[in-house]
């Protein structure tokens, strides 16, 4: 059932109809999140890992200067993000944990929390025991993407690392569930298999999750492949008009489930898409290790050999935050408070 509608969605070129889905999707999104759209931000600790990913620019083999932020350099990030306004953060970190292991995410937690309301970690997949550390620590929520749930794809892309085990990545989420995380973001990146059956698998995973979590917080994401590395796979790229559809279906087959939209995706695309599903989103992004505080932050945002991906959206916490109003969204900067001392 569930596959038959998201599929009908997904094959349908009626513009018609697809106009009248997006109706529906935005009236759903208001009924269960009102005008409210939080916005995030990310903050990189580290470019370091141990995989291997063909599209990543990041990975193990690629030859870029390779960073990890201090205590002092990270508290240095987290003061300039704070005076955006920011109150929920996601630290990034490549995937290595001989260079980001535990306790240092566990130190980065601890002092994150001094200036953020909200922390949420998208690293390396960890143990259970772990993620309750991290938890005990201040951090609310793990973002883990599946990145493709085509599994001859996945192996093609993963050719080496800890990643390229698909099954330890796929139960991630259930680890960081039983580990006491609030929340917790799934995703594909869209443009390596075909968009069709990953967001069908993904549906799939996140109902799985549900009924065995019923009790947390899900937000979907979907990233499209952007421009870092020489990654030159063009079969798989999703449209505008595609992804689009992705995010009507997924508010109407999942009325509560928070949908986020980086920065990745265009000012005109995030304006038009905060109307039809969007309620996370987030604002004044750098990619790099160190970005918000360099001492020339802008060239150090633009520094696409620095940074994981180029930033479509390079808007300030500010501009994003004066779009919605302008469209009489309510900007929220934080819905929770982490209370662990
Ligand atoms: S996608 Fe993540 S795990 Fe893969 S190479 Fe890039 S940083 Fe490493």
């Amino acid at each position: 059932m569930l596959d038959d509608t998201a599929s009908r969605i997904f094959n349908n070129q009626d513009t018609a109809l697809l106009e009248q889905l997006a109706q529906e999707a935005r009236l759903l999104t208001k009924q269960y999140f009102g005008r409210a759209i939080c916005l995030y931000a990310p903050l990189y600790l580290s470019n370091h890992c141990a995989n291997q990913c063909v599209y990543c620019g990041f990975h193990a083999s690629v030859d870029i200067p390779r960073r990890k932020l201090d205590e002092q350099a990270i508290a240095a990030e987290c003061q300039v993000l704070a005076r955006t306004g920011i109150q929920s953060i996601l630290l990034l970190t490549g995937e290595s944990r001989k260079y980001t292991p535990p306790e240092y995410l566990e130190t980065a937690i601890k002092i994150a929390k001094k200036y953020f309301a909200s922390i949420a970690l998208e690293v390396y997949p960890l143990e259970t025991e772990e993620y309750a550390r991290l938890n005990a620590a201040g951090c609310d929520g793990v973002t883990v993407f599946q990145e493709t749930y085509d599994q001859a794809r996945y192996k093609i892309l993963h050719p080496a690392g800890k990643k390229r085990d698909y099954a330890y990545r796929y139960q991630t989420p259930q680890r960081a569930a039983l580990g006491g995380m609030r929340q917790i973001t799934l995703g594909v990146l869209l443009g390596l298999a075909d968009w069709r059956q990953d967001i069908l698998a993904l549906y799939a995973h996140l109902r799985s999750l549900e009924k065995e979590f019923p009790g947390v917080d899900y937000t979907l994401s979907f990233p499209r492949l952007r421009e870092a590395y020489d990654y030159k796979e063009k079969n798989y790229l999703v449209s505008d008009a595609d992804l689009a559809k992705i995010i009507c279906a997924t508010r109407l087959l999942f009325p509560r489930i928070g949908i986020n939209l980086s920065t990745r995706e265009s000012a005109a695309f995030r304006d038009r898409a905060v109307h039809f599903g969007v309620t996370k989103i987030s604002a004044g992004s750098s990619t790099a290790v160190g970005g918000y505080a360099a001492p020339d932050a802008e060239a150090a945002r633009s520094n696409r050999a620095a940074a994981q991906f180029a930033i479509n959206d390079e808007r300030s916490v500010a501009a994003v935050k004066a779009m919605l109003e302008r469209q009489g969204f309510d900007p929220v900067f934080t819905d929770w408070r982490c209370l662990v001392k």
